[in-house]
């Protein structure tokens, strides 16, 4: 079985943001909701890059270990979801992952900010695949039609990966061994 992961090469990135409206596109998030977002250092400096952050499904996620109630689980494929009929929008998650992907709906305090959202590997959620309920709460399912996430579909540098892990790990060695220079992801 696959595990899911993204891999972004920081030195193919241009900053177009087409995965960001892809996503907000396909998935039709709500306003002030974004399951993924392009950050850039050194903006207009040498050595400016871009990469495009999403959750990134850890394996050993920390969402997952301070939730007060238990709404997160990892798919087989090792895609990290989570139940918003269980969420209770406490903000946990938000202070405890590293990259600050759960995102809300309103701004507030504990149990006001409504159902967290972030990305699913556009892998749906717990309702039936591809159903209107799914959809409704979760967005895409692209997994269940064994298709790969569109942010990285879209990518037309092949900056964003995303798949079996293994395998964009492959693509990335072979790009840093051919360029001859580091990692920069
Ligand atoms: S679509 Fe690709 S090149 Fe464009 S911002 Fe996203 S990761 Fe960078
Ligand atoms: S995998 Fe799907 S849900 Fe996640 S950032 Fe990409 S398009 Fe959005």
């Amino acid at each position: 079985m696959a595990r899911m992961k993204f891999l972004y090469d920081a030195e193919r990135c241009i900053e177009c943001n087409t995965c960001v409206t892809a996503c907000k596109n396909e998935n039709e998030v709500p306003w002030g909701i974004n399951r993924r977002r392009v950050v850039t250092i050194q903006d207009g400096q040498p050595g400016e890059r871009s990469i495009s952050v999403a959750c990134m499904h850890c394996s050993d996620a920390s969402c997952m270990a301070v939730y007060p109630v238990v709404c997160f689980y990892h798919t087989e494929e090792g895609v990290v979801l989570h139940s918003k009929d269980l969420c209770i929008g406490c903000g946990y998650c938000f202070y405890a992952c590293l990259f600050g992907m759960p995102q809300y709906p309103r701004a507030g305090n504990f149990g006001s900010r409504g159902k967290m959202d972030k990305c699913t590997f556009c892998g749906g959620g717990l309702e039936e695949d591809n159903s209107a309920a799914e959809f409704q709460k979760y967005g895409c399912n692209w997994l269940a039609d064994g298709k790969l996430p569109l942010c990285a579909q879209m990518c037309s540098t092949r900056a964003l990966l995303a798949g079996d892990g293994d395998v964009v790990s492959a693509i990335y060695r072979e790009r840093v061994v051919t360029r001859g220079f580091g990692s920069g992801a």
